[in-house]
């Protein structure tokens, strides 16, 4: 055998940590649903082997996480080269990968082909809880949200939605970049509106979740019981809806039961990390509709607003010893988003807690190291795809949309190609911040860019150019 010997509690440790990761990276939601059901089985010869509870979790973990799990094990274990997801039943059978993907890509349901693949049998999959609906972060309230000049049109609405008897705007929809805080506050609605008024119902999920159980009540034949479900909601939030993009029956069942509930005058609040306007991937006719009622946007924080939001944690964390002077320095070198704010006072708090040792700036700046470097020459996909629109003159959404014309696909592939080369994005992760593409096109666009570059000098000084341009 050639397994290394290592301290098996240890690599449990390292799992219980990496889940951690996990969880901030992809949100509680999906981590619930899908990575939650991942057990830890060993590390052998440099690969780490995880279980999942039925081919169909394991599939779906695979297409969706598995690369990001993989590097993210890896930056925190240089030993781990390979990551494993097997399946504990039925593992040698079932092609639910392909079942899955077709039912979620059919063009709709009862399109040809589509509904043989749905009914394919396979293990049950596991639901995390028997209800329809997420549960709530019971931290995210209005309270616990910090205001500031980026997130006050989305604060305010939020508020309306929630206090209001009659409908203000419907439906709400909220967007902005990762960790901005669009989550927090349908958390904080719904608790809201449960607290003050429960005779009405509210539901909340992930735009991913009800993918799941879209699917799931079409391999079961149950979707009957499952549009009820949504029917019988008064109030019914559903976040990250570009997740759908490109899941045409998803797609279509979403925009049913939306305009079944907008036209039965119930509320319905969205979030989306762009406006619907930037949706690439979700039909035209549906992404018209999104935008009838109050579109808010939540913009990156300042410093003031991240000032107030340590202050406000820092509060919460009941650390009274961390001085202005250190929540000053966070502010002012994290600012990519809240979450990693919030991050960085917890990593901080954390080590003092554990050395003994007094929060200092000269402590933080030595726990924080990666971070801080991060931050400091931090270059987004947003930011890409931006710059690269704006240098080939075309609009972000004919750069994210899905013609093919050469003017518009080769300044596609380019940014594609800078999103891969200057952030440290997965490739699936990349080929979903572009209109939910797979990361095969991605691939092929890293790919094609790599050898033109070679060829074409005139696109070479263009990537040259653009890379200045990002790195500032
Ligand atoms: P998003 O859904 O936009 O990616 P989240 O709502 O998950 O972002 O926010 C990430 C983290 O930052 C959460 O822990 C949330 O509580 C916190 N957060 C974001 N904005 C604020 C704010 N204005 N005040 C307090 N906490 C915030
Ligand atoms: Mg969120």
């Amino acid at each position: 055998m050639n397994r290394r010997p290592v301290d098996p509690v240890d690599e449990a440790g390292q799992w219980t940590r990496l889940q951690e990761y996990l969880k901030a990276e992809f949100g509680r939601d999906a981590f619930e649903t899908w990575l939650s059901k991942l057990e830890f089985k060993g590390i052998d010869a440099g690969t780490a082997v995880l279980a999942a509870p039925s081919p169909f979790i394991r599939d779906w973990i695979q297409r969706h996480y598995l690369s990001r799990i993989k590097e993210t094990w890896a930056r925190n274990n240089a030993a781990v080269l390979d990551v494993q997801v097997l399946a504990t039943t039925g593992a040698a059978r079932s092609t639910m990968g392909e079942e899955i993907a077709a039912a979620a890509d059919a063009q709709a349901p009862g399109a040809p082909g589509a509904p043989e693949a749905m009914t394919a049998r396979g293990d049950l999959p596991v639901v995390s809880d028997d209800s329809y609906g997420s549960p709530l972060d019971p931290r995210y309230t209005f309270d616990s949200f910090v205001v500031g000049k980026s997130n006050e049109l989305a604060y305010a609405a939020a508020r309306r939605v929630a206090e209001a008897s009659e409908l203000p705007f419907n439906p709400l929809f909220l967007h902005g970049g990762v960790g901005l805080g669009k989550t927090h506050l349908m958390h904080a609605i719904a608790s809201e509106v449960r607290r003050k008024q429960p005779e009405r119902k509210v539901m909340y999920m992930s735009a991913e979740k009800f993918m799941f159980q879209f699917i799931t009540a079409l391999r079961y034949k149950d979707t009957v019981a499952f549009k009820k479900q949504f029917r019988a909601v008064d109030l019914l939030m559903i976040d990250d809806v570009q997740f759908i993009a490109n899941k045409n029956s998803t797609q279509e069942e979403f925009f049913h039961t939306f305009n079944a509930l907008v036209d039965n005058r119930r509320q319905v609040v969205l979030s989306a990390d762009r406006s619907p306007t930037d949706l690439t991937g979700i039909e035209e006719r549906i992404i018209s509709r999104l935008g009838w009622g109050l579109v808010a946007d939540i913009h990156p924080t300042d410093y003031e607003l991240r000032f107030g939001i340590l202050q406000s944690k820092a509060e919460q964390l009941k650390c009274i010893d961390i001085g202005s002077d250190v929540l000053e320095f966070l502010a002012r070198r994290i600012s990519s988003n809240v979450r990693e704010l919030e991050g960085a006072l917890n990593r901080v708090v954390a080590y003092a807690t554990l050395v003994g040792r007094p929060i200092s700036i000269d402590m933080s700046r030595d726990v924080l190291q990666d971070l801080i470097r991060a931050n400091d020459r931090k270059v987004t996909i947003d930011a890409i795809q931006r710059q690269v629109a704006d240098y080939y003159n075309l609009r972000l959404s004919e750069l994210l949309s899905a013609r093919r014309a050469r003017n518009i696909a080769r300044p596609r592939q380019v940014a594609m190609y800078l999103s891969k080369r200057m952030t440290a994005r997965s490739l699936p992760e990349i080929g979903r911040k572009f209109g939910g593409r797979d990361h095969t096109t991605v691939m092929h666009a890293v790919k094609k860019v790599d050898d033109l570059r070679r060829t074409d000098s005139s696109l070479d000084d263009d990537i040259h150019r653009l890379s200045r341009l990002l790195e500032g």
